[in-house]
This record gives structure tokens, sequence and C-alpha cells, in this order.
């Protein structure tokens, strides 16, 4: 068990594309360990490789109903669209409005390299699109509209 150091917007390891996981190793099982605890600490909701500094296609998510590990994922299918407020690890107290789908079903392998097909909805939806943009090397303020704006501005209005 350890944290590791999140990266942020500003180190290039956020921009690359992440390379495919070929098999289950000791060194990827403890970074998959250390992904989780890093996820957990930061309060975050998913947590991609590169965003501690690994560039391999590997994602975790916990949307409050327990731990999610994705392995080289993949989006099969979308449907619908929800518009809501996002943020980032790698953006700390930030967060803008980012429309995606509200259906998004992926293709993966979890941690004993079995495939497996997940369905999400709503924030878990949104989480498999951020995540998984992450391992493109691409991160969502591009797909913000209006610009990001700090988090506190947006709990004053509520
Ligand atoms: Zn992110």
């Amino acid at each position: 068990m350890a944290i590791r150091k999140i990266r942020e917007v500003g180190d290039e390891v956020l921009t690359k594309p992440c390379k495919e996981v070929p098999k289950m190793t000791l060194r990827t099982k403890i970074l998959i360990n250390d992904m989780l605890d890093t996820m957990y600490e930061a309060m975050g909701v998913g947590l991609a490789a590169p965003q501690v500094g690994i560039l391999k296609r590997i994602v975790t998510i916990d949307v409050g109903d327990g731990p999610i590990v994705l392995i080289n994922p993949v989006i099969l299918e979308t449907d619908g669209e929800q518009c809501g407020e996002e943020g980032c690890l790698s953006l700390p107290g930030k967060s803008g409005l980012v429309t995606r789908p509200n259906y998004v079903k992926v293709r993966a392998l979890n941690e004993e390299m079995e495939e497996v097909e997940l369905e999400g909805e709503g924030l878990l939806a949104r989480a498999f699109c951020h995540e998984i943009d992450h391992l493109e090397g691409k991160m969502y303020m591009e797909l913000v509209e209006g610009g990001v704006h700090d988090v506190e501005d947006c709990e004053e209005e509520e």
C-alpha cells in the first residue's frame, strides 16, 4: 500500500498516449493497488495510470459502489447526453461544465486479465469517459463549455 504523487496539468506525462497492458505482473498489481490507495486518499472518483506518471492503459474508478479496475478499456457503446460539473485530480480545486453521454458500455480486462463488459449511467458513464480520455493523453478542459472555474465558486452558488 502506497500513495503515489498525482501529476498535475503542465506535466507532459498527462499529454501522452498510454500503452496496452499485455500481461499481469507483480509490478502492475502493485501499481493498481497504489492507484486505488491514491484515488481514495485524494477522495477522487477515478484515476488513470498517467496521473501517477505511468503510461499504461489502466484506470481505477469508484463512484460509491466499490472499486472498479479497467485494463485496456475500450468504449463499445454510448447513448444519451448529460451535462454536468466535472473535475480532475490533476487540476485540483477547479471544475467545469462538460457534456458526456449518459450511458456508456465498456469492454476491458479485470485484474485477473479476464475480459469484462460494464455498463454505466450518469456519474459512472462520465467517469468511464473522463478516465479513458486520460489514456489518450486528453484532459477534460478541452471539452469544458465556458472554461474551468474554482470549485469554491460553484459551491457558493448552491
Ligand atoms: Zn482526470
